[in-house]
């Protein structure tokens, strides 16, 4: 795994020097791993030493088609030449192609789009969207969902220790129901709900996936109630799941509004909601963003997107995901209470804590993330191959038989 590059030649000061600038400047909102990373390509990465490490992180979920595809690398660096901003104000080419690409990718109905930078934003995005779409101002979400960390975004997370510190500033008009229970569902939704929001399998909140059936609930409890049906596809969107949509695990369903971000660009930053348009579009002047829309992300996207369809991989990660959960059963791993997933999105239950488990992979040349305290989660890129799976599954078995 010690693949040396000429970056191998960096002195060991030099790592100092950028670890204590780090350290010296960060804000210290982020627990940091001490590793360095300089460069990534497909499913690798290295660090300021040159050692390499297989990505079971994607940056965060985000580098679906690998680090630096070389797709999204050929379309950035023509189009920083020929315009990186452009306010929506103006109608821009790469903006409307995009558009059009988003629309062809999603259900027919599913035709509008707001877009901006982050997961937050897209949080922030359809909220706005459903308040000023429903006339109504209450929201429902999921206990253990989370939905981002921006104040709106931040009410309708769950985690208290995301919430606590701004009490009172985050959204208040959210009620979080239990995921996958349809009761619970059933008594909060009502004639004042604008939307209920979930995610297909919560992410962060541990890699729980939702039921087909729990979907389709929320979709008829949305039809009756006049609410609009909110997915967060942030994580869970573009194939990660085994299907465009995480939602498609009901796939006669459509939901009123769908979240994007994370792999939408290939790396670069890009969130976007989409909307069912005979819900209506936005007053003029309600919601915007400097650099949403920007031609620099839309050229990105467009090229993510493109090589997301182009080389199939949400069946990919259909299929490689449900041999990789199979083969992690049938190894029978000490310390192990539940492994859950769907697709590439794939979550190992520890019954101890799993920060010295990722330590020692990282040791192993392998990066994985936490997803609470006891979880292990593997969000590889779509693109890996059996072999690399196999890879990072001897690792963590190595790892947990100690
Ligand atoms: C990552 C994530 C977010 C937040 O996205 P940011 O780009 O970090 O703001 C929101 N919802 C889900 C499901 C996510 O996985």
């Amino acid at each position: 795994m010690n693949l040396m590059t000429p970056a191998a030649s960096a002195d060991k000061d030099q790592m100092d020097t950028l670890r204590s600038l780090e350290d010296r400047h960060t804000s210290g909102a982020y627990s940091k791993r001490p590793l360095a990373l300089v460069r990534g390509s497909g499913c690798t990465v290295w660090d300021d030493a040159g050692r390499a490490y297989l990505d079971a992180t994607s940056g965060q979920g985000v580098a679906l088609i690998g680090h630096s595809h070389p797709a999204v690398v050929a379309a950035v660096t023509a189009q920083v030449a020929q315009l990186i901003t452009c306010a929506e104000a103006f109608y821009n080419d790469r903006r409307a192609e995009l558009y059009a690409l988003l629309a062809s990718l999603l259900p027919a109905e599913l035709d509008r789009f707001f877009l901006c930078n982050s997961g937050a934003e897209a949080t922030e995005g359809a909220l706005k969207a459903a308040r000023l779409l429903t006339g109504r101002d209450q929201i429902v979400a999921a206990r253990r969902g989370f939905h981002g960390r921006t104040l709106g975004a931040l009410g309708l997370t769950w985690n208290r220790d995301y919430r606590e510190p701004f009490a009172g500033w985050a959204l208040g008009s959210v009620t979080h129901i239990a995921y996958n229970d349809l009761d619970s569902a059933a008594a909060a939704i009502d004639e004042r709900t604008a939307a209920v929001v979930v995610e297909p399998v919560q992410g962060e909140g541990g890699v729980h996936p939702a039921d087909a059936d729990t979907l389709r609930g929320l979709r008829r409890l949305c039809d009756e109630r006049g609410a609009m049906l909110v997915v967060d596809e942030i994580q869970t969107g573009l194939g990660r799941t085994g299907t465009w949509f995480g939602w498609q695990v009901a796939p006669e369903i459509t939901p009123d509004a769908v979240i994007l971000a994370k792999g939408i660009a290939g790396g670069v930053p890009m969130g976007a909601v989409a909307w069912r348009g005979a819900l209506g579009t936005l007053p003029a002047g309600s919601h915007g963003s400097t650099f949403g829309g920007n031609p620099l992300s839309c050229a990105a996207a467009i090229a993510a997107l493109t090589s997301i369809r182009d080389e199939g991989l949400p069946a990919r990660s259909a299929e490689l995901g449900a041999r990789l959960l199979e083969d992690l059963r049938a190894r029978s791993l000490p310390g192990v209470r539940e492994i859950r997933g769907r697709g590439l999105m794939i979550g190992i239950e520890l019954r101890d804590r799993v920060t010295p488990v990722l330590q020692a992979l990282q040791d192993r040349g392998v990066l994985a993330l936490p997803a609470g305290k006891t979880v292990l989660r593997l969000l590889p890129p779509l693109i890996i191959t059996w072999d690399e799976l196999m890879r990072i599954a001897d690792a963590i078995e190595e790892v947990l038989r100690g």
